[in-house]
């Protein structure tokens, strides 16, 4: 029975033998009954997974859309706005980056894929600085958008103080240890400087949920607000949430065939077993940003409001916070 990582307490077993993102692994999964926190067994991440997406990214459910994206924001005049109608976390941070750093500033985006919001960014007129552990998605991102991406680890590229923003957008649920990313970040940050952090939030789904976003080990950690505020008070650092659903657009609101894909995505030697078709996800994409059909939308995410529905993601700030508070 694992101790929860942002609380310390004993977690509870929920599922057995759970299904993985590739074909053949099953996990278990346990939440923690003080924070809610949710994590599965083995936690372990397989980095040739991430090699297996990449080289298939317009196909890959979930992923073919940041392709598009990455399109999108290549051709646009404004890329910062493009990417804001995008997804509400892109939104949350360009808002919250323009706020704290009106004259530009130094930004590192952990996590960064391929490359859109790194490059929205420096067109905006910040300093931007992509990294990420795959390597075709550096290469990816260095060919569209230029030289401003690293496959390498924060803390061996950049030096304490060198950074204002550090961003890490949908990434804290990808990796083994959450607090030791928060910590490492945390070493490079100083009293001014900020981290805007965005990850999927357990608390949009009904209570009873066992583990409703992608399937391990892609994610490997299901966040409410309480355990990310129980990780943060772990690692030292304040954090402040923002709420995104005031600024939410029309195209936020999630198609069906966007919700999770509950099978394999993958044989254990890399084949891909489900496909976002690009025809499919291209028809999908338009739809979701038809001017067209933005009443019908709005209508849809009023009813879904009023019924109580939460914006899928987390979007919190933190910042250093007093020393004392319990540093592992
Ligand atoms: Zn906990």
């Amino acid at each position: 029975m694992p101790i929860c990582l942002a609380c310390g307490r004993k977690t509870i077993l929920r599922a057995e033998s759970f299904p993985g993102y590739v074909q053949g692994y099953t996990y278990d999964i346990y939440e923690c009954p003080g924070c809610t926190l949710s994590t599965v067994s083995p936690c372990v991440e397989r980095e040739e997974v991430y090699g297996w997406i990449y080289g298939w990214p317009t196909k890959v459910p979930g992923y073919s859309r940041y392709v598009q994206l990455a399109d999108r924001v290549a051709r646009s005049q404004q890329p910062d706005q493009e990417i804001s109608r995008f997804d509400a976390v892109y939104e949350f941070v360009i808002r919250t980056i323009r706020k704290e750093r009106p004259d530009g500033g130094r930004i590192a985006e952990i996590g960064s894929g391929l490359g859109s919001l790194t490059f929205s960014l420096r067109s905006a007129g910040y300093e931007a600085i992509g990294f990420d552990l795959s390597v075709p998605a550096v290469e990816s991102a260095s060919r569209n958008f230029g030289p401003f991406f690293r496959c390498d680890r924060i803390e061996d590229s950049i030096s304490p103080g060198d950074v204002d923003i550090f961003v890490c957008t949908e990434v804290i649920e990808h990796v083994r240890d959450p607090l030791d990313l928060l910590l490492t970040i945390k070493g490079l940050m100083s009293q001014n400087s900020a981290i805007l952090l965005t990850t999927p939030d357990k608390s949009a789904f009904p209570e009873g949920a066992v583990w409703e976003t992608e399937l391990p080990p892609i994610h490997l950690w299901w966040f409410t607000r309480d355990a990310l505020e129980a990780l943060a008070s772990r690692a030292g650092l304040n954090i402040s949430f923002v709420d995104v659903s005031r600024y939410f657009r029309p195209q936020f609101v999630r198609s069906r065939q966007e919700s999770l894909v509950r099978l394999p995505t993958f044989d254990a030697c890399g084949k891909l077993l489900q496909r976002d078709e690009p025809a499919r996800a291209r028809i999908t994409n338009l739809i979701q940003h038809s001017p067209m059909l933005s009443p019908a939308r709005w209508a849809r995410r009023a009813v879904q409001r009023a019924r109580g529905a939460r914006p899928y993601s987390i979007c919190a700030v933190l910042r250093l916070g007093e020393p004392e508070t319990g540093c592992r």
